[in-house]
């Protein structure tokens, strides 16, 4: 028989790299709570039309992206992008009768069916912010100077920020009309999807990698002549917030993103193009004014943004990280399972991390499991320690060994790992050692 396989573009996170993840995560998380964010958690399946209803139906991931299935007639989607759910549940909560303003965070898996290659699969993971209540332009800036300190904190130093507005959707179908009237005498230079998307979507194929199509849009209008007088000024109002923090961006005139839900400011962060390459999109982001209001609530305004995690890693390059326990405790004879069970809790009630080998292997091959589980001490029992309540205590850096009482061993290595005084064994507080 075969053996079973993940599913392509799915993939496993083994515990030397989970590390890393846990880094990157505990990093957003930290950095969320200093800008008074607090996390949404929302279900990985939500129903089809929210996805056609928020991002759109002439969109990429509504067109051929989405994991849909019909359960008991209900049409399921395991969500492709985190802002919808969020959206939907802001809306569901009535969340603006109790706080004019809400941040909101989440990190966690989305799922798109697409061509799967270097920092892009089908499982992907988010980590991404809403902010509903506030029409910016200062919070727009904020969110945006907040994630180039994030991306610096995780050792993503070379991040590129590029901004735009679309304006409102009464200024957009202006400039829509514009750029069909410009692209459709060179319609035939365009990709068949781009042609296709000139009545659908015209501005998404701004937003095309073909380079048929990236060479015709070089010359097209862009969206800047066409923002009202409220536009202008909210756009200029980001900018100048931006210079105030000494955020480097680039206005890019013809960014537009592949969601319809976006309104006024636009923003892409992306990273060196030689780690990622064509994936070099970090973070998308953007104001998105009508969307509470489209989902049946009161007229909120909201931005948000989304990193992919996996671009991320690649982006910041840490090194995997090994197993490190502070203690291993060995066991020899038929005794010391039991012994070694109750020393490894005084242990960890200490704060050291450790582990206990029961294996009833030999010493040798239970202090090579130390040294691969990264332990800085091991800790041997064998008949002669259980009988007369102590421990042998090896240091396994210095090479030196000593036979101490239980209590003394726990309270030497507590002090030599620099764990001492974090928690207390139940037993009252460990003996100075002379
Ligand atoms: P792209 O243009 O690269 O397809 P996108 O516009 O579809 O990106 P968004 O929907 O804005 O991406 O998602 C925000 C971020 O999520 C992206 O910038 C990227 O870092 C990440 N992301 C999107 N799709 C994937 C995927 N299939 N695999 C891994 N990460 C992804
Ligand atoms: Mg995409």
């Amino acid at each position: 028989m075969n053996p079973l396989r993940a599913v392509k573009g799915m993939n496993d996170v083994l515990p030397g790299e989970s590390a890393r993840w846990q880094r990157i995560e505990g990093a957003f998380a930290r950095v969320m709570a200093l800008h008074s964010f607090r996390e949404v958690r929302t279900p990985f399946v939500e129903p089809t039309p929210l996805f056609m209803r928020t991002l759109g139906e002439a969109t990429d991931i509504v067109e051929k992206e989405m994991y849909s299935f019909v359960h008991h007639d209900e049409p399921l989607t395991l969500r492709p992008e985190g802002t919808a759910g969020a959206a939907r549940a802001y809306v569901q909560h009535a969340v603006n009768n109790r706080e004019p303003v809400s941040r909101w965070y989440y990190m966690g898996p989305m799922f798109r069916a697409e061509r799967p290659q270097r920092g892009r699969y089908r499982q992907f993971s988010q980590a991404g912010a809403e902010i509903f209540g506030d029409p910016g332009p200062a919070c727009d800036a904020e969110m945006i100077d907040m994630l180039v300190g994030f991306f610096h904190d995780i050792g993503i130093a070379d991040s590129r920020v590029e901004i735009n507005s679309l304006g409102t959707p009464g200024t957009r179908d202006k400039y829509k009309e514009a750029l069909v009237a410009y692209l459709t005498p060179k319609m035939e230079a365009l990709s068949d999807e781009s042609r296709q998307r000139l009545e659908v979507n015209p501005l998404r194929i701004l937003d095309s990698k073909n380079p048929r199509d990236v060479e015709v849009v070089k010359g097209a209008p862009t969206i800047q002549g066409s923002l009202d007088a409220d536009d202008i000024a909210h756009f200029k109002g980001v900018c100048r917030c931006l210079d105030a923090l000494g955020t480097q961006y680039k206005v890019e005139p013809r960014l537009v993103r592949g969601l319809d839900y976006y309104t006024r400011t636009l923003f892409e962060i992306k990273g060196a193009t030689d780690k990622l390459g064509a994936g070099d999109t970090l973070v998308g982001g953007g104001r998105y004014d009508r969307m509470i209001a489209e989902l049946g609530g009161p007229s909120v305004p909201a931005i948000g943004f989304a990193a992919g995690l996996e671009r991320l890693l690649i982006a910041s390059e840490t090194a995997p990280e090994g197993q490190k326990v502070d203690a291993f405790v060995a066991t020899l004879g038929e005794a010391a399972a039991p012994y070694a069970l109750t020393l490894a809790r005084d242990l960890r009630r200490a704060g050291l991390t450790c582990e206990v080998d029961a294996r009833k292997s030999s010493l040798k091959a239970q202090l090579r499991r130390a040294n691969s589980a990264g332990a800085r001490f091991a800790l041997i029992v064998g008949d002669v320690e259980v009988a007369e309540g102590c421990v042998q205590v090896k240091d396994l850096a210095a090479q030196s060994q000593e036979k101490l009482s239980r209590r003394d061993a726990v309270a030497s290595v507590a002090a030599r790992v620099g764990r001492d005084g974090t928690s207390k064994p139940p037993d009252g507080p460990p003996k100075e050692l002379s």
